[in-house]
């Protein structure tokens, strides 16, 4: 066995992951609870020594399962919508839920607020067709601005300072429109610009806020700077983040929040598969493997990103080979990797970092098998919490008998 050190492996230093996940039927999704255990103690860190307040944005990660895991190291959740606040109110129900949407429904708002400790809207038409709503039912409320400063250029998709972007209320719109009564139903300010940043992007982003916005601040209690943050990255600067919230709660008397999704669950699970097959075509070397990206880490494809895969080491590895997928699309590759020695048939490979944007976000395109659900817990034993079958790609698909 090839020892890899790099971050989303390390746990797999204490056992032989060969033996520990032999009789597991792939593709599975394996959530570590010691992942989950390392981010939540940094970002417990970030807490205290900065005081601002952390949510997990459930989009990322919603295995309620694990919530109790998490639930010590955090202030609350952050929900897209319905559902995601009934599940954070249900599953993490002494904690705050805060919700951000594009556009709440009229038959949807008062089931959400009734969920909801802080409801953020992205349009002053929004805001004033249910702020006072929010208010009377004893709730907080706050809007989303678009400070228009990217700092994630070409990468648009992920970018809500993009031109022709949405999300977010300009300065333009807020001097045009915000009137002194719709001010006065504000708790609180939101922003989200950022996407696997580091605190410099943050801090850069913050001058421009306070600059644009600043003057709007006197009388908020809050000020979210939304997620997007890669706190627990090993490269991620801490103290600089520390340094925003300070500044920002020292200068304007407000409560900070963060709202991450990725840094909550970061290097947190594992994805398993196996080989199907393996094949020479025009001098390269493929293996088909029995999970996709498209349908179980669709990311992988969106963003895109290459990743990690235990004992394929990309320096001293010299056997390459294309990883791909079993459905009908072409780009469903996962990508190249190094190998020092060949593929075989049943062989098991780990995927790391696939706790994020994983089990909440995949699907059954190609009639694909949703992967079954395990933890491997503190103690290196492993339990199922869910599995799948052919019931769960048809009854979404019609009537059935
Ligand atoms: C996506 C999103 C988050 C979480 O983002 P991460 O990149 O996973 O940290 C938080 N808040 C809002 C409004 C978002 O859209």
């Amino acid at each position: 066995m090839i020892k890899d050190l790099r971050p989303p492996f390390v746990r797999l230093n204490d056992f032989n992951p060969d033996e520990l996940f032999k009789d597991l039927k792939t593709p599975c999704y394996v959530i570590d609870e010691k992942g989950l255990i390392y981010d939540g103690e940094i970002l417990k860190r970030v807490s205290e020594e900065s005081g601002a307040r952390i949510l997990l944005a459930q989009k990322a990660f919603s295995n309620f399962n694990l919530y109790n895991v998490i639930e010590p190291y955090i202030y609350g959740t952050e929900a897209s919508g319905l559902y995601e606040a009934r599940l954070g109110r249900e599953e993490m129900p002494n904690k705050e839920v805060h919700v951000f949407c594009a556009a709440y429904r009229d038959d949807e708002i008062d089931e959400v607020i009734s969920y909801a400790d802080h409801i953020i809207f992205n349009s002053i038409n929004q805001l004033k067709k249910f702020g006072s709503r929010v208010k009377e039912a004893g709730k907080e409320v706050g809007v989303r601005i678009n400070p228009e400063y990217s700092t994630q250029p070409g990468h648009e998709i992920y970018d809500p300072c993009s031109s022709g972007s949405r999300l977010g209320i300009t300065i333009a719109d807020f001097k045009d429109n915000m009137t002194p009564e719709l001010l006065g139903l504000l708790d609180g300010i939101h922003f989200h610009t950022l996407c696997q940043q580091n605190s410099d992007d943050l801090e850069a982003t913050l001058n421009v806020v306070i600059e644009k916005f600043g003057s709007y601040f006197k009388d908020l209690k809050w000020i979210n700077f939304g997620g997007g943050h890669h706190i627990t990255r090993f490269d991620y600067d801490i103290d600089r983040l520390i340094r925003c919230i300070k500044l920002v709660k020292d200068k304007y008397n407000v409560e900070v929040y963060l709202e991450p999704g990725e840094a909550v669950v970061l290097n947190a699970g594992f994805l398993l598969t196996r080989v199907l097959d393996t094949f020479n075509k025009n001098g390269q070397k493929f293996a088909i493997v029995d999970t996709s990206a498209a349908c179980h880490f669709p990311d992988v494809i969106e963003m895109p990103f290459l990743p990690p895969l235990y004992k394929a080491d990309l320096e001293s590895n010299n056997i390459d080979y294309r990883i791909g997928c079993p459905t009908c699309l072409t780009g469903d590759v996962i990508g190249n990797y190094k190998f020092d020695s060949d593929l075989k048939e049943n062989e098991m490979l780990i995927f790391g970092d696939m706790a994020l944007y994983t089990t909440c976000k995949n699907n059954t395109f190609n009639g694909m098998p949703l992967p079954d659900i395990y933890v491997l817990h503190n103690d290196n034993s492993i339990e199922k919490l869910t599995s799948f079958g052919y019931n769960d790609f048809k009854y979404r698909l019609g009537k059935m008998n």
